[in-house]
């Protein structure tokens, strides 16, 4: 992929951060214009499951092809599963259909060399603050599968993509767990974030914890309104792909780790509720 190290001012002026993360990353390649086109159906499926669809496109993904829709990769069969968890109308949702089975649970996680040692640091970070919550999840380092031979459950990998209309997408979640109740299979970090703003070891990490919160299935906590990228969008009328988890606000939640566009670096009370309810 072509790298431009040339930024207009205004770029970086108005430039604001979106975590929007997807659990799968390798070089999302973009297909040609035909094939680039997401029908009509996939659209307003996503838009019943309450995703912001206006930068919604079709790419390929840790060797998947799907859609990037906000800061997630959704393969077209996780995109029907997530519809298959209807629930009632106006309910207001924090986490996914699918949770991650088996507890207590070792998750492994790893990271491509290609995030360097900032992304080996943050992952370590990570790791101790997710470990330090005490849960049935826990998770351990092991090294990372070269050639594309996978050794974790949930594999960080690097790709590169430009800012867009004044957004960056710093990471990228490959989905949400499965049925078999899995996590999803990783999450891509965008090392061009690394490139233009030089983001310290906590903002990293915090992107991290909060691709992994996708990975084991949160949504986002502002996913009605998306108040935290500066929008106001008009929420649906029917809560599909997203259960509200008790004792949490089900209004928006300004500094949960899992708004959509941050970055918070930290989990605070609510995010803390969340995963002891969860796991
Ligand atoms: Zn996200």
């Amino acid at each position: 992929m072509k790298k431009s190290k040339v930024l207009s001012f205004y770029t970086v002026v108005f430039l604001m951060i979106t975590i929007f993360i997807s659990c799968d990353s390798d070089n999302p390649e973009e297909l040609s214009q035909f094939e680039n086109e997401i029908s009509k159906e996939v659209l307003a499926k996503l838009e019943k499951a309450h995703f912001t669809t206006e930068n919604a496109r079709i790419i390929e993904f840790m060797g998947e092809r799907g859609v990037a829709v906000e800061d997630m990769f959704l393969t077209f069969e996780q995109i029907d599963e997530l519809l298959q968890g209807v629930i009632g109308p106006h309910e207001k949702q924090y986490r996914t259909t699918n949770l991650v089975t088996g507890l207590p649970r070792v998750i492994t996680v790893s990271v491509d060399p290609a995030l360097g040692s900032l992304g080996s640091d943050a992952l370590d970070a990570m790791i101790t603050m997710y470990n330090s919550e005490n849960l049935q999840l826990t998770f351990q380092r092991v090294a990372f599968g070269l050639n594309g031979r996978r050794k974790a459950n949930i594999e960080v990998t690097e790709f590169y993509e430009l800012e867009s209309g004044g957004f960056i997408t710093l990471g990228r979640a490959a989905g949400f767990p499965d049925r078999r109740g899995n996590p999803a299979k990783g999450f891509g970090i965008n090392s061009r974030w690394f490139e233009l703003l030089n983001p310290s070891l906590a903002e990293v990490k915090g992107t991290m914890a909060h691709e992994v919160g996708h990975c084991i299935g949160f949504r986002h906590t502002d996913f009605m309104t998306r108040e935290s990228c500066g929008q106001n969008i008009n929420e649906g009328s029917a809560g599909v792909g997203a259960i509200h988890i008790d004792g949490t606000p089900t209004i928006s939640d300004s500094s949960s780790l899992m708004q959509a566009c941050g970055p918070a670096d930290s989990f605070n009370n609510n995010d803390i509720i969340a995963l002891n309810v969860l796991y």
